[in-house]
C-alpha cells in the first residue's frame, strides 16, 4: 500500500502557515510500515481539489486529506471528494448527536450550517472527533481507500492515532506489527556514520536502519516487522548490538531521549554534584540542566564568567594564565573547571570557553572551543571542538559536547 496526503487549504500556498498536518501524518504512517509517495497541498478551490483527487487515484492506494471539514463556505473537501467519487453525503446520527450536545453545554445557540458537520461520505466509516465537532471518515471505493481529516492539528492528531491508523491497517490485513526503535548518536556526522554502517545499512531488510540528521545529532531508526513482538524485540535486540558495536562511542539513548536528560539520570544514579563555570555558553549549559524537574539533587549552581576580568577575580584563573594562553585555551579551561568545583564543592566542575563567533577573537578562529572536566579524584581534562556553526548554534552545540564527554568520562 502506498499513501498520498493531501493538505487542502488556501493559507498553506498562501504561506501564512506550514503543512505540519502532513509531516504528523507520514511520520506516523512510517511507523506503521506504509509507504508515503506524494504529499499535495492544493487550495480551497473544487476545480483543483478535483484534479488533485484525480491525480492521486493514478498513483496512491490510499488518499488522505486534511482540512476543510468545518462548517464554513470555504470548507467543501467532502462535497467534492463526493462529487468525484459519485456519492453522496448522509448524515451521521452520533456525529450530529455530539455537536448539539457540545452546542447545549457550551449554552450557544447552533446554526444550521454546524449541521453540515455531522454529513459524511456514503458509505463511510465516520471516524470520532474527540476535540472538535466535524467527524473524519474512511472510504474503500473501486480498491482505493480515503481518509479524510480535519484541519487543526488538536483534532487530526488524536483521531489519526486513535482511529485513522487502525482502520488503515485494518484493510491491510497485515498479521505483522511493526515495531520501531530509534538510537541515538551524538559527536559523530551523519556522513561518517553511514559510511561505518554501509554494509549493515545495505544488507540489512528486517529490521531495517533508516538514518537521520539535525541539530548535530544522527539517530537511527530501526524497524523490524514480525507477527510476534518478543521476536520483533529480539531482532532489533540484534542489529541495535551489532551498529553499537561499531558506533557505540557515540551512542547516548534510544527514541526522545537527550543528551542533558541522560546525563542527568547518569549523574543522579551516581550520586554526583555539578557545578559549572560558563563564558561562551553564557548559563545556556545550566538552564537545559534546570527545565528537568529534580535538578536540585544534582546541580549546584554555576558562574557566568563572561569577561576575563570575572574568570580572575570569581574563579582564580591565573593572570599569567590568561596573559600568555587567552582565556580561549586548555589551561583556561583546566583552571575554569578546577576552580568551580573547588569553590562549589561539587563532585563535578565542567566549563566552557571559546569563539562564539562570527568573527575571529584575539587569533583564534570562530568556533573554537575549549571544554574543561575536573571530576573528584582525577586529573582534570580539556577538549577542543572547532565548531563550523553560527553563533548560536556554536553554543548549543558546545553544551551538548560538554555532555557527551561527561558521559564518556562516568559511563
Ligand atoms: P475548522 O472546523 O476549524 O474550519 P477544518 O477541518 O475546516 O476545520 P480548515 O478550515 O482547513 O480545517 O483549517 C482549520 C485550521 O487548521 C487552519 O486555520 C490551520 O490553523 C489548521 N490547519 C489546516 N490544515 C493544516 C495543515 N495541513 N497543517 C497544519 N495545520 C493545518
Ligand atoms: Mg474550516
Amino acid at each position: 500500500m502506498n499513501a498520498e496526503i493531501i493538505a487542502v487549504g488556501s493559507e498553506l500556498l498562501l504561506g501564512q502557515i506550514a503543512n505540519t498536518n502532513a509531516q504528523y501524518i507520514s511520520e506516523q504512517l512510517a511507523e506503521a510500515g506504509v509507504d508515503v509517495y506524494y504529499h499535495t497541498s492544493v487550495g480551497d478551490n473544487p476545480v483543483r481539489l478535483s484534479q488533485a483527487v484525480k491525480v492521486a487515484q493514478g498513483r496512491a492506494d490510499l488518499l488522505i486529506f486534511t482540512g476543510g471539514l468545518g462548517p464554513t463556505k470555504d470548507d467543501l473537501t467532502k462535497e467534492t471528494i463526493a462529487k468525484a467519487l459519485g456519492t453522496g453525503l448522509s448524515m451521521d446520527g452520533e456525529a450530529l448527536e455530539s455537536i448539539k450536545a457540545y452546542f447545549q453545554k457550551t449554552k450557544r445557540q447552533m446554526t444550521p450550517n454546524n449541521e453540515k458537520q455531522a454529513l459524511i461520505l456514503e458509505g463511510s466509516a465516520s471516524l470520532k472527533n474527540e476535540n472538535g465537532m466535524a467527524p473524519g471518515m474512511f472510504l474503500k471505493k473501486d480498491g482505493i481507500s480515503y481518509m479524510l481529516l480535519p484541519g487543526p492539528p488538536s483534532e487530526m492528531r488524536p483521531m489519526f492515532s486513535k482511529y485513522g491508523i487502525p482502520a488503515i491497517l485494518g484493510t491491510l490485513k497485515r498479521k505483522e506489527i511493526i515495531y520501531s526503535r530509534v538510537l541515538r548518536f551524538f559527536g559523530i556526522g551523519e556522513a561518517q556514520l553511514e559510511t561505518d554502517l554501509e554494509e549493515l545499512i545495505d544488507t540489512q531488510t528486517n529490521p531495517t536502519i533508516a538514518p537521520l540528521a539535525g541539530d548535530g545529532e544522527v539517530t537511527l531508526r530501526l524497524t523490524a516487522k514480525h507477527e510476534s513482538k518478543s521476536v520483533a524485540a529480539e531482532l532489533l535486540d540484534g542489529v541495535e548490538e551489532k551498529i553499537l558495536n561499531v558506533v557505540g562511542d557515540y551512542f547516548y539513548g534510544y527514541d526522545q531521549d537527550s543528551l542533558v536528560e541522560v546525563g542527568m539520570k547518569v549523574l543522579k544514579g551516581k550520586g554526583l554534584t555539578l557545578s559549572c563555570a560558563e563564558s561562551l555558553t553564557g548559563g545556556l549549559f545550566q538552564s537545559e540542566i534546570t527545565t528537568l524537574p529534580g535538578a536540585s539533587a544534582v546541580l549546584k549552581g554555576g558562574v557566568v564568567c563572561y569577561q576575563d576580568e570575572i574568570k580572575k577575580k570569581v574563579l582564580s584563573v591565573r593572570e599569567d594564565t590568561l596573559k600568555q594562553h587567552s582565556a580561549v585555551s586548555e589551561q583556561c579551561a583546566l583552571e575554569l573547571a578546577e576552580n568551580v568545583r573547588t569553590l562549589f564543592a561539587s563532585d563535578i566542575g565542567i566549563s566552557f570557553t571559546g569563539v562564539a563567533g562570527p568573527d575571529d577573537l584575539d587569533g583564534k578562529k570562530a568556533g573554537t572551543v575549549w571544554i574543561g572536566l575536573a571530576v573528584k579524584d582525577r586529573p582534570a581534562k580539556a577538549f577542543l571542538l572547532n565548531l563550523a556553526g553560527g553563533r548560536n548554534g556554536n553554543r548549543k552545540r558546545t553544551a551538548k559536547y560538554g555532555w557527551h564527554y561527561l558521559l564518556k568520562e562516568l559511563t
